[in-house]
């Protein structure tokens, strides 16, 4: 827990200083990433339920609230709060 809150602090702390996913970047496309969750592809991706995101996300770094944060899938730079992509997991 410790290493998830200072890992959370550190990617806020940079919130603006990163870029954010382009949904083109070779990455984003090969995990289905989207900046906004409502035009996820459900043909493409069936286990797409609605409401998740990565604001929801076990993987997401940024905190409640903010628009946007880190993912270690997408190393040095910031996913949408509202995104998603397809190796979305629930958070604990
Ligand atoms: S792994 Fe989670 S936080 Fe990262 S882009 Fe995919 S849905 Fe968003």
């Amino acid at each position: 827990m410790t290493v998830a809150a200072s890992t959370a602090a550190l990617g806020t702390s940079a919130a603006f200083a990163q870029a954010m996913v382009d949904e083109k970047d070779a990455q984003a496309a090969a995990l289905g990433y989207v900046a906004d969750a409502k035009r996820v592809d459900a043909k493409k991706f069936p286990k797409f339920a609605a409401g998740q995101s990565c604001g929801n996300c076990a993987l997401y770094q940024g905190k409640a609230g903010d628009k946007a944060g880190g993912c270690p899938l997408f190393a040095g730079k910031q996913v949408a709060a509202a995104g998603w992509c397809s190796a979305w997991a629930k958070k604990a």
